[in-house]
């Protein structure tokens, strides 16, 4: 255990990382000064009471790196090219993220972690590991990007054996010392890259998961750069590279055989070489990629010594988390499904290759990205489409050059109230038997605080059209 005792320590951000690492650090006698960009009513008020504790806060300045600084702790959001950055390199000061902070400050006798990370699926899969530790009887809890902070499970009163860990590439980038006992990527897909600064310094950033694994490393078959990330990492003696594939699992890999999900890599019984683990229909929704959660999930779970019945029993359980391939309602024959959480590319894709024929609605922030591939491959699906959002029109681009015969309404409009107009105009274009379905490939904050807004504004958008009796 570190000493903290007059180190000072600077904290980047005020929100729901910084605000308790900055109390976590000071209650363990540490001389924290918080620095963050905006002055506004909300961090004066947090300000106020955080100085009320000794801690001191610099409002309108996330630049300056106090004199003195010994080491910076980031709100994982932080983008890596600030001058803040760049000042505590000059200065050879460390920087560490909120999870590398839970890490360091873990207690002696911890709980591992079994972590979780990729383009999409994390929070899916890291639920559905819970949910599987849950039935082994095991003491755990869903963690870090994904509601409860890892701060807050490592530093809390409760005692877990094992923590199943949602990283994004992010939190990664900034946790130089992280060592689960195993991790998975699900995939990689370009998302980010506008944060990460490219596509490779984004595959980095995911491949850190894996360096020190104790016990396994898991990776996508069908993903080749995250096998790659397995080959390029250092691990632990002993520690195994485990595939999980849609189809027929070779040895140490989990995959599926006849309606099964089927372990040939922690086999139980030496005389058989695999072992029956749950059916596909035990998974919800039982969509490709997520068969692949669930694999990808059950080989963490078994790495860490779960036996086939628990796996069964928790993916039995596990109900997915709003917003994701969520069915609204039917209205004149046509299904409304809430994809909010589709919020790149890679995601959406998913989705759309799990309906046909769809009315798509789509638009939002790009985050850099291009819709080409995805609208090339999902063409054939398409009744029609729906454009909302800021930068709509690189969706609408690719379709004029990949599905020109595709009828495209562009709505113009990036204001909150558009979802209602966009469910109006897809149920238009909607046949009976259609899907409507909202899977933006992009973020929602030009038109949303977050995607849970966005999903509900269509969730009633298609209440209010079932109301009218519009369709
Ligand atoms: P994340 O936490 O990585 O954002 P979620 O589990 O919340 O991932 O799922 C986000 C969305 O990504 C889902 O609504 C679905 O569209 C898509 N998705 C989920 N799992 C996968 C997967 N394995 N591959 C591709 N897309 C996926």
């Amino acid at each position: 255990q570190l000493d903290w005792r007059g180190k000072r320590v600077t904290v980047a951000g005020l929100g729901v990382s910084g605000i308790p690492a900055a109390r976590a650090l000071a209650a363990r006698g540490a001389v924290v000064t918080v620095v963050n960009d905006g002055d506004d009513e909300r961090s004066r008020t947090q300000a106020a009471a955080l100085e009320a504790d000794g801690i001191t806060v610099r409002l309108g300045d996330g630049a300056t790196l106090p004199a003195g600084t010994e080491l910076v702790v980031t709100a994982p959001g932080w983008q890596p090219d600030k001058p803040l950055f760049a000042a505590a390199a000059a200065a050879g000061v460390e920087v560490w993220g909120d999870v590398e902070l839970a890490w360091r400050l873990r207690g002696p006798g911890a709980a591992p972690w079994l972590a979780v990370t990729g383009t999409n699926g994390k929070t899916t899969t890291t639920r559905m590991l819970a949910s599987i530790l849950e039935a082994a009887g095991l003491r755990t809890a869903a963690v870090g990007n994904i509601g409860v902070s890892l701060l807050d499970a490592v530093l809390g009163e409760e005692e877990y054996d094992v923590l199943a860990v949602e990283l994004s590439s992010y939190q990664l980038h900034w946790a130089p010392s992280v060592r689960a006992h195993s991790a998975a990527v699900l995939n990689l897909a370009p998302d980010h890259l506008d944060w990460h600064g490219s596509m490779e310094a984004y595959a980095a950033d995911k491949g850190r998961i894996y360096e020190g694994n104790q016990v396994a490393c898991v990776y996508n078959t069908a993903d080749p750069a995250t096998e790659e990330l397995v080959r390029e990492a250092d691990v632990e003696e002993g520690c195994r590279a485990i595939g999980f594939t849609l189809g027929t699992p070779g040895p140490s890999q989990l995959g599926v055989v006849e309606g099964l999900l089927v372990d040939r890599a922690f086999v139980e019984n030496r005389q058989k070489n695999a072992q029956e683990l749950a059916e596909v229909a035990d998974v919800r929704p039982p969509a490709p990629h997520n068969i692949a959660n669930a694999l990808a999930a059950a080989a963490l779970a078994r790495a860490f010594g779960v036996d086939a019945k628990a796996v069964r029993e928790g993916l039995r359980a596990f109900r997915p988390d709003p917003h994701r391939i969520e069915p609204v309602e039917e209205v004149g024959g046509v299904m409304y499904v809430d994809d909010s959480k589709a919020t790149n590319t890679h995601a959406a894709e998913a989705s759309l290759a799990a309906y046909e024929p769809i009315v798509w609605i789509a638009g939002g922030l790009a985050k850099g990205a291009t819709f080409d591939e995805l609208v090339e491959r999902s063409a054939k699906r398409l009744r029609g489409v729906v454009l909302m959002g800021a930068d709509r029109a690189l969706i609408r681009e690719a379709l004029a050059r990949h599905a020109p015969e595709v009828p495209v309404v562009d709505l113009d409009r990036t204001d909150t109230g558009a979802m209602s107009e966009a469910v109006r105009e897809a149920a238009r274009l909607a046949r009976p038997g259609d899907t409507v379905l909202l899977a933006p490939a992009c973020a929602s904050m030009d038109m949303f605080t977050n995607y849970n807004k966005r999903g509900e504004a269509f969730a009633d958008a298609v209440r209010e059209l079932a109301a009218t009796g519009d369709a």
